[in-house]
């Protein structure tokens, strides 16, 4: 890592990743010298066609699928949009009933909002106090003209995991198809889509070290989606456009290095992650952690303090050259509180007391040492000019 990140303590790897520099590096000559079209039947274009199925290839070992199962995209927010209304078009003959969870990403929020203007019917399913879907309500809300469920494998801003299998069983069992935003999770958990019972999921290229501006449709063979975009009749008809061979190479560099070391940086980031909790909830009176306290991810650590503002923190931490999160950055514009933290059943107040560190590649012991540091200092301090705030006896967990 170089340049400005090296001065600064950057713990808001959930938002953004820099590039690593050997996808970099990988994708450099597509850029230049190999920067042929995959539809040119010449060699310039058999060069890019080649790089292009050598990346589906990546992609698809990275999630135990078969390569004609991947469509590339230009990010995790196009994915989804195939994924769902793509998928919700094409079946709607089946069924016009769609069901999703209380906690997802902005970008199923309002999909599901423009679906019900199409005509479409949501069920939204609830979690628990930890954002955990329950799986219950999830089987209740089942019916027989349902085409659709879309459930995170974990969440973006709490970090907690979804028991995608599970979830992906009772689905099935209603004869409905599972689509997954993993985009919280990819490169931080394994996942299989065999064995985690999937059959749409969505998947970008930065939050894999690749860069902004590529991602992927996985769509289990024999299931159909109408294509959004319209054209040339790219990626077997169903996503248009020229490919762009560079960030798809930078992609599959990126998910065959996440792949083999992956085990590794799990394990050094939930050492990270728990020195973090471990630390704040015994130095910061009235602290306390949101998500699941076990099944979340290795490098999410979310907080709630008594008495503060997210955003008052959020600058203090600013001040100080570390850069973390109050939660997710595509809602960050919004003064509402986390629909994610008001899902768990917080009050309004409660939810507007948090913090989001996530931690990543390029993090070393001495950037955990000084948030470590830093935390207790900068909720002190805020508290001391917060009407609000009153001591209480301190509770670690709800
Ligand atoms: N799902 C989740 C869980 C996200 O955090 C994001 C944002 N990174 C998206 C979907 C949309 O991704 P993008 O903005 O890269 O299209």
């Amino acid at each position: 890592m170089s340049g400005a990140l090296d001065e600064q303590v950057y713990l808001d790897y959930q938002s953004a990743k820099p590039v690593d520099r050997r996808v970099l590096e990988q994708m450099t000559p597509y850029f230049s010298e190999k920067f042929g079209n995959p539809s040119s039947l010449h060699h310039v274009g058999d060069i890019a066609t080649e790089a292009l199925e050598q990346s589906r290839k990546k992609v698809s070992e990275f999630i135990g699928s078969d390569m004609d199962e991947i469509v590339f995209t230009s990010g995790a927010t196009e994915s989804i949009n195939l994924g769902i209304i793509g998928f919700a078009l094409r079946n709607k003959r089946k069924g016009k009933h769609i069901v999703i969870s209380e906690v997802e990403h902005i970008s199923i929020r309002n999909i599901a909002k423009y679906l019900e203007k199409e005509g479409f019917l949501v069920s939204r399913v609830p979690v628990d106090q930890y954002g955990q879907v329950k799986l219950g309500k999830l089987e209740s809300r089942l019916r027989d003209d349902t085409i659709l469920v879309s459930i995170q494998y974990a969440n973006n801003e709490i970090g907690t995991i979804q028991k995608i299998q599970e979830i992906g069983e009772i689905v099935h069992d209603h004869g409905a198809a599972l689509h997954t935003d993993a985009v919280a999770a990819e490169g931080l958990v394994p996942i299989n889509v065999e064995a985690d019972n999937i059959d749409l999921m969505s998947m970008s290229s930065n939050d894999i070290y690749g860069p902004k501006g590529a991602g992927f449709l996985f769509m289990r063979r024999g299931y159909r989606v109408n294509p959004l975009i319209i054209g040339g009749g790219q990626e077997r008809g169903l996503r248009s456009g020229s490919e762009d061979v560079a960030s798809i190479v930078g992609m599959s560099a990126a998910a065959e290095i996440i792949q083999k070391e992956m085990n590794d940086e799990i394990k050094r980031f939930k050492k990270y992650r728990d020195r973090i909790i471990d630390s704040v909830l015994n130095e910061v009176p009235d602290s306390y952690l949101n998500g699941h306290p076990e099944e979340r991810l290795p490098n999410n650590a979310h907080f709630r303090f008594d008495g503060i503002e997210g955003e008052s923190i959020l600058l203090s931490f600013k001040d100080l050259g570390i850069a973390i999160s109050t939660g997710s950055a595509c809602t960050s514009k919004t003064l509402e509180p986390s629909h994610c933290l008001i899902a768990t059943g917080l009050l309004h107040e409660e939810a507007h007391g948090s913090l989001e560190i996530t931690v990543g590649r390029y993090n070393t012991d001495n950037h955990i040492d000084k948030v470590i540091d830093a935390v207790p200092k900068v909720v002190s301090r805020l508290r001391e000019l917060s009407p609000i705030y009153t001591p209480k006896e301190k509770v670690m967990s709800r």
